[in-house]
């Protein structure tokens, strides 16, 4: 996996950067843009971490975490001086994925932007754009980046890509796990990731609410047609003090039984509206039902929102799978 010489001709030469992750972080966006940023400081380059949203609190032990602005600190930054130029998305390659709100939005004005991702649903955004679906996570496509950048591997950078990879391979289960995945995470583990620990404070790491909240989602299971459909309501989080954050992972669970072939997590966000989680096993592609709501994401993996009372979006859901060739 060779990354573009025009991606690697823009970091060389550009000396400011602003790298931005998605919103609703995950680990994989995080340790990403984390060890991009690291790796550029090294070579004398200026960059500022920019996410949305708050750091989840399992990717709290990532080294680095700390430096993310949100859009009310970037003001408060060197962006508002209109000294840095270029834009780097890591893990999404649409604008719209870092925030859905038009203002934080158009208050973004780059000269030049780029997109580092894997995702399998496409956005025409980007000067320059590196998006490899084949990829298993984007840390891997970094991995590559500072190879060739010819940056040591620190630590910090290690604990950062390894959680990454880690992320979004499952912990190594899921189909995407190659040869090369391994071979990455081992010269990781080398340069220094503790496996073990970032493991645990992955996959391991849940408060005692974030557990209740997790038998509260369970008793609302519901199957049909091979899918199994999981809920959590903003009741829930106030019943447990937790947040939309600790429903990570959750929507992996019925994914366990043997003949259901999707899982589907609904988050209540407001009334009638909904962000859909949606898993699925083998070639059941679960990207080409979330871009019929306007989301999307990767075969087995994906995301969307829905504005509809939870009986009707369930219901559209379901038509969606049936008509959408090859979806079930
Ligand atoms: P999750 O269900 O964990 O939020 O997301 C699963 C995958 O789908 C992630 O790779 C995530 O980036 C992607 N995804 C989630 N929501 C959306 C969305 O609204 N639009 C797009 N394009 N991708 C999404
Ligand atoms: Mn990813």
């Amino acid at each position: 996996m060779l990354p573009p010489t025009e991606l690697l001709n823009f970091l060389k030469k550009e000396e400011k950067f602003v790298i931005a992750t998605h919103m609703s972080p995950d680990g994989d966006g995080l340790g990403s843009a984390i060890a991009l940023s690291t790796a550029l400081q090294k070579i004398g380059k200026e960059t500022i971490l920019l996410c949305r949203d708050s750091v989840p609190q399992q990717c709290k032990f990532m080294p680095g975490h700390e430096r993310f602005h949100n859009f009310d600190t970037l003001q408060l930054s060197a962006v508002s001086h209109q000294s840095f130029k270029n834009l780097i998305l890591v893990d999404c390659n649409d604008i719209d994925r870092i925030s859905t709100e038009v203002s934080q939005i158009s208050n973004l004005k780059f000269q030049i932007s780029a997109v580092i991702d894997h995702h399998e649903s496409e956005k025409p955004f980007g000067d320059i754009r590196w998006v490899t679906p084949e990829a298993a996570a984007t840390g891997l496509m970094v991995f590559h980046i500072i190879k060739e950048l010819g940056v040591e591997m620190t630590e910090e950078m290690a604990i950062n890509l390894y959680a990454a990879i880690s992320v979004d391979t499952g912990n190594f289960r899921y189909e995407n796990t190659t040869h090369e995945v391994f071979s990455v995470a081992a010269e990781l583990k080398k340069a220094g990731a503790r496996t073990h620990a970032i493991y645990r404070e992955l996959f391991e790491s849940w408060s005692e609410g974030r557990f209740n909240l997790f038998m509260k989602v369970l008793n609302t299971l519901e199957m049909k047609d091979g899918i199994a459909f999981v809920r959590v309501t903003k009741k829930m989080f106030e019943e447990t003090a937790t947040f939309p954050d600790d429903t990570e992972h959750f929507v992996d669970f019925p994914r366990i039984m043997k003949d259901i072939k999707v899982s589907i997590l609904f988050r209540e966000i407001e009334n009638d509206y909904y962000k859909l989680s949606l898993r699925s096993k083998d070639d059941i592609n679960v990207a080409h039902v979330a871009e019929e709501f306007g989301g999307g994401g990767h075969k087995n993996a994906a995301g969307c929102r829905i504005r509809a009372d939870f009986e009707t979006a369930k219901r559209e859901v379901l038509k969606a799978f049936h008509t959408i060739p090859r979806a079930l």
